[in-house]
């Protein structure tokens, strides 16, 4: 199985500030992990484009941008909100990594991969088609979906997200279509703290309580995601890769362990060899415990890369 590994050195100077949780050590932890591994060198390694006005504009407003880059200083640090701070090379950053997944699709759509891991920053689950918030400026894995579905021959994708955070963003932007199977597993109550859609045909939320383990967060995947999946037929599986509800990352309550991640990637693996001719596109949304982060993405590019 061919797998690409798309990022770009941009990603790394949207500066953060200090303290901040999401911060450019997360993406160098991942990539000294996957050297140390030996994946490294067996990936394809694609950088990241920037992402067009024309394919932000697919998912986002006109306006949403304009605001995104009025906020960005040419020194010093913006925030969008409390929590989503922007600095001089930010725009870059966001740029990339929307123009990642896009390239995703075109390698993995086209034939080129069988799937592709984005790794990048800033994160992109929260971006709504009209706002910026919780560390994300656009989102990105809304704007390859909108990609494979308006640029390929792509008729119906799924979005499935593990991160311990809703997906938000993508729920509101794809709320309405038909073509997007948007699958979430998250803390409930707790942060963005947007009121919870029922599910719906194309929506599938399971709440996790705080005190949330392993075993509840498999019965979520298996009992509700899955048959949500076999019903729909995904031709392309898209993943929000969060990894924020590990054990070892304080950014949540919920505890799931390393072989969690794997488990759940094993099964999008499988949903997509069963309908979607093994069809992955992945990128990085949370994780923030940077040890736990760096093998967790490990273990799930090397069960996209069939090697277990
Ligand atoms: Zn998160």
């Amino acid at each position: 199985m061919r797998t690409a590994y798309i990022s770009h050195a941009d990603c790394q100077k949207h500066d953060t500030g200090e303290n901040h949780p999401e911060n450019a050590r997360r993406l160098a932890a991942i990539e000294d992990r996957l050297l140390a591994s030996g994946l490294f060198d067996v990936l394809d390694h694609v950088d990241a484009p920037e992402v067009t006005e024309e394919q932000l504009l697919r998912v986002h407003t006109r306006r949403h941008l304009e605001t995104v880059r009025s906020i960005v200083p040419a020194s010093g640090y913006g925030r969008v909100d409390p929590d989503t701070v922007v600095s001089a090379d930010s725009l870059l950053a966001a740029h990339r990594a929307a123009g990642a997944v896009v390239a995703a699709v075109d390698l993995v759509v086209g034939g080129k991969m069988q799937s592709a891991f984005c790794g990048v920053r800033p994160p992109g689950h929260h971006a709504e088609s009209d706002r910026a918030m919780g560390f994300c400026l656009f989102n990105n894995v809304a704007v390859g979906a909108a990609h494979a579905l308006e640029a390929h021959d792509v008729e119906r994708v799924a979005i499935v997200d593990f991160d311990v955070h809703h997906g938000n963003g993508t729920e509101e932007i794809f709320r309405d279509d038909d073509r997007v199977l948007f699958c979430s597993t998250f803390q409930h109550p707790f942060y963005p703290f947007t009121p919870l859609l029922g599910n719906a045909a194309n929506r599938v939320n399971v709440p996790l309580g705080a005190t949330a383990k392993s075993a509840e967060f498999r019965a979520a995947v298996s009992d509700h995601w899955l048959p949500a999946l076999e019903k729909f037929q995904p031709e392309t599986v898209f993943v929000s890769a969060g990894f924020d509800a590990h054990e070892d990352d304080d950014m949540s309550n919920v505890s799931l362990t390393d072989a969690d991640f794997r488990w759940v990637t094993e099964q999008i693996v499988d949903v997509a060899a069963a309908f979607a001719t093994d069809r992955i596109v992945s990128t990085l949304e949370g994780g923030y415990e940077r040890n736990s982060l760096a093998r967790c993405v490990e273990m799930h590019v090397r069960v996209l890369m069939g090697l277990h």
